[in-house]
């Protein structure tokens, strides 16, 4: 199955966000059923996860509370869904036997990846806020991580929407041209 993420290199909050996303002009969700989810486990590197319909909708929601409050961080109903993600599991700290472990319960395995994920969002508000951020793109929707040194990336991808503002600008600037001349 060939990866179906439009960015392969963003932290899984980002990738679960970028699950919702504009291609060949019409909305596609990757997670809008089980086959769906299976696949995007596979992608994100969890293919021993099970493909769930209670493991769908965790992830639906954890989806919805991480772009409500990245959308809006005074957002309080989308702070509390947040929240009531994070409720539902725990990291244990322990010395195993093979040295420090960091063990993720969850009340329940559906939700295992849900507050993996909002667990990752938490550790980026805390280190990297500004630096999560939407796509420049005209009608693009999707999230990245910038980790670039300058912080100043623009875009999801320079060879789409990049390029893409780039020819709208040329364009703009010979119209111009014309114009005067
Ligand atoms: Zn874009």
């Amino acid at each position: 199955m060939p990866d179906p993420r439009p960015l392969p290199d963003e932290p899984l909050p980002i990738d679960l966000l970028n699950t919702e996303l504009i291609a060949s002009g019409r909305r596609v969700d990757l997670l809008a059923d089980v086959d769906g989810l299976r696949t995007w486990l596979e992608a994100v590197g969890r293919p021993e996860l099970p493909a769930s319909p209670a493991g769908l909708a965790a992830l639906h929601e954890a989806r919805a509370a991480v772009r409500g409050v990245l959308e809006d961080a005074g957002d309080d109903a989308a702070r509390r869904r947040l929240n009531a993600v994070l409720d539902r599991g725990r990291r244990r700290e322990e010395l195993g036997d093979a040295g420090p472990a960091s063990v993720v319960e969850v009340r329940d395995e559906a939700d295992r990846l849900a507050w993996e994920a909002a667990s990752a969002l938490l550790q980026l508000l805390r280190t990297d806020r500004h630096r999560l951020r939407a796509c420049d793109g005209h009608d693009c929707v999707l999230w990245f991580h910038d980790t670039s040194r300058s912080g100043r990336r623009q875009w999801c991808s320079m060879a789409t929407c990049g390029n893409r503002a780039k020819a709208r600008r040329h364009h703009a600037r010979s119209k111009d041209g014309t114009a005067k001349g």
